[in-house]
């Protein structure tokens, strides 16, 4: 059983530390991109939602395993990733499916609405992300003895319920860091496929104003 890998995020924009990360688990059949549409603990993004999905569906062109899953910007009202699993999980009852994290997110897990449902529908797949370290104690902690491993055989042989933790090829690339460098007027040429650097040059995105 070839796990599908879902890769969330706001990806406002999306940049070479996602889509590096993403290519490193290649063991897993698919990548499906998920952009987030409301998301409920974050502030407005900057690049509309349509924009987002743009950026997102030019940076995964010409690699096949990676799709473009655009129903979280679809849906009214907040959207939850515990929703997103189980209408996942409806259809594709038998799959392994492997929601992709990094670690700074992992670590917020426990402010997720339902977030301890959301083992019972998917494993968890954290990438290691410069600067975080994985818990040790307090809820996450306690996760990890129950449900970690270091078998990505774990991921193939049941349809929910691990945790890896994926040692990936550290890139400090953050969209907060790339906003910042574009609002300062400096060029982020190689940091992100240039298609998507295009789009952000033609709307004028994350660019001081006047
Ligand atoms: P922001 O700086 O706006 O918080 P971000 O760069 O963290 O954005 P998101 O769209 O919020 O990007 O991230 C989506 C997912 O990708 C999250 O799980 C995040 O941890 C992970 N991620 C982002 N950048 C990297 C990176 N450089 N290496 C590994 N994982 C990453």
């Amino acid at each position: 059983m070839s796990p599908i890998g879902i890769f969330g995020g706001t990806f406002d924009p999306i940049h070479y530390g996602h889509l590096r990360t993403a290519f490193e688990l290649l063991r897993l059949r698919q990548i499906h991109f998920m952009p987030a549409g409301n998301p409920p603990h974050r502030d407005q993004t900057i690049a509309s939602t349509a924009d987002r999905v743009a950026m997102v569906k030019a940076a995964v062109a010409g690699q096949p395993e990676f799709v473009l899953d655009d129903r979280e910007t679809r849906r009214e009202g907040p959207s939850y990733s515990i929703d997103t699993m189980r209408e996942l999980r409806a259809e594709m009852p038998n799959q392994s499916l492997c929601l992709i994290v990094g670690m700074d997110a992992f670590l917020g897990l426990p402010t997720w609405h339902q977030w301890r449902e959301l083992l019972n529908l998917i494993h968890l797949v954290v990438a290691h992300r410069p600067g975080w370290r994985a818990p040790t104690m307090g809820p996450l902690g306690e996760l990890l003895v129950d449900r970690g491993t270091g078998r990505i055989d774990d991921l193939h042989e049941a349809p929910s319920g691990r945790i890896y933790i994926h040692a990936v090829t550290q890139l400090e690339i953050s969209s907060t860091e790339l906003r910042k460098l574009i609002v300062s007027g400096r060029d982020p040429r190689y940091l992100m496929p240039d298609a998507v650097r295009d789009i952000i040059k033609s709307t004028g995105y994350y660019a001081r104003k006047g």
